[in-house]
């Protein structure tokens, strides 16, 4: 196995990184929406590597990548090995490739060395994970987990085109999506490799670590109502600014959110009208953004946070209401998964470190037909989803390196 580990090839990957980034609709970072030309003509790479890697390649009804490495044994269970080829707007070169080349590495390492597991592995480049263009998300993990629902297909991007008009566009016919769901029976478990897009990792000092778990996530727009008035002539004693209330309720939030372990609040987006320098503000419109790996803590933070905000509110005589836009819950990585992972990570003289993964991913779809791991690789500055985002050649060989030792003990 020793040698096998060797010749896991992190140049293979970068050279590969470079070519997909070149797939790209602007000059800054990538821009790789699905169902376009660029995603098509980074299939046509993916799907190139990947018969090098020695697979089968075919695509599925929702025009998912996979690439099928037969084991000894072809009508036992195969490992899944995913991640996303799509990007969000400028992005970096790494966020989701790069799980989807350490599969084809790990694959054509294994090929190069003649070696066949007893189970099958399919490596799998889903087709829109970010969802940037139509403003959805997981689509190509729901359709394998089943999850996907026709409205689905029904979502528009900024032209007015449909997921289903796009997909026609490209020769895949919508209405049989269905069909692209798997049977959990012919699937082992299903493992990511991911960069970590948080700052934990390099913190550590550390390549890669395992993930426990992927945050839960509950989104509230809010809507804060004062009285409007004039900068000048309204005495502040009097006044019902809608901006200052907003502003208490957002330090109670972070301050709420400091009293639970590793609870993150966002208020990410805030609109204040009438929007101008000599007026009042008199209404405030938000989002609320909170995750937690356990979906009980989360519920009491937003209940005290709820509760919080309910009291700045009166005390100041101004109006709000909040309304729930989104809850989904937490998802564990399956225990054996994280043990292997932690054996191959501390074989390698690393540490076991666990991760909670607070942004979301394809396996979280695939976890409601199968096991998920997930395999964190550090990346500079804990930056991505901007041009900036990198990982040394050196991580990506640990990661890799990790990915195959992992595959080898499941398979
Ligand atoms: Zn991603």
């Amino acid at each position: 196995m020793q040698v096998m580990q060797q010749s896991v090839s992190a140049q293979r990957i970068a050279q590969r990184i470079e070519e997909l980034a070149a797939c790209s609709t602007t000059v800054r970072g990538v821009t790789r929406l699905s169902f376009t030309k660029e995603s098509e003509t980074a299939n046509e790479l993916v799907s190139q590597w990947m018969r090098e890697a020695g697979m089968i390649v075919r695509r599925d009804e929702l025009g998912n990548l996979i690439g099928r490495y037969e084991g000894t044994q072809p009508d036992a269970p195969a490992l899944l090995i995913g991640s996303h080829l799509d990007s969000v707007v400028e992005a970096g070169k790494y966020d989701g490739i790069l799980g989807v080349l350490s599969g084809i590495e790990v694959v054509q390492t294994l090929h190069e060395h003649q070696y066949r597991p007893r189970h099958p592995i399919e490596v799998i480049g889903f087709c829109d994970e970010e969802g940037t263009r139509f403003h959805t998300t997981l689509l190509g993990s729901k359709a394998l987990s089943g999850d996907l629902r026709a409205e689905d297909l029904q979502a528009k991007d900024e032209q007015g085109i449909t997921v289903a008009a796009a997909m026609q566009e490209l020769g895949l016919e919508p209405s049989r999506y269905h069909l692209a769901a798997r049977d959990p029976k012919t699937i082992l478990g299903y493992i990511e490799l991911h960069i970590e897009q948080g700052p934990v990792l390099e913190q550590e000092m550390q390549a890669c670590g395992a993930v426990s778990g992927i945050a839960g996530a509950a989104r509230y727009h809010f809507r804060v109502e004062g009285n409007a008035g004039h900068a000048g002539t309204v005495p502040i004693s009097m006044r019902k600014d809608a901006l200052v209330g907003t502003s208490e309720m957002i330090l109670a939030m972070e301050k709420a959110a400091q009293k639970y372990q590793n609870l993150v609040v966002t208020v990410g987006k805030l609109s204040v009208a009438p929007g101008a320098s000599n007026v009042i503000p008199g209404v405030v419109e938000g989002t609320l953004d909170i995750r937690h790996i356990e979906d009980q803590t989360k519920k009491m933070a937003l209940a005290d946070i709820l509760e919080e905000c309910r009291r700045i509110l009166a005390r100041r005589g101004l109006v709000g209401e909040f309304s729930q836009i989104m809850d989904s819950p937490a998802v564990a990585c399956s225990q054996r998964f994280i043990n292997e992972i932690e054996t191959v990570l501390a074989e390698s003289g690393m540490k076991p470190i666990q991760i909670v993964s607070g942004a979301g991913h394809d396996a979280m779809a695939v976890a409601s037909i199968t096991d998920i791991g997930m395999i964190f690789v550090r990346c500079r500055d804990g930056v991505s989803h901007h041009p900036d985002e990198f990982v040394t050649v050196a991580d990506m060989q640990a990661g890799a390196s990790v990915l195959l030792n992992v595959v080898l003990r499941l398979t």
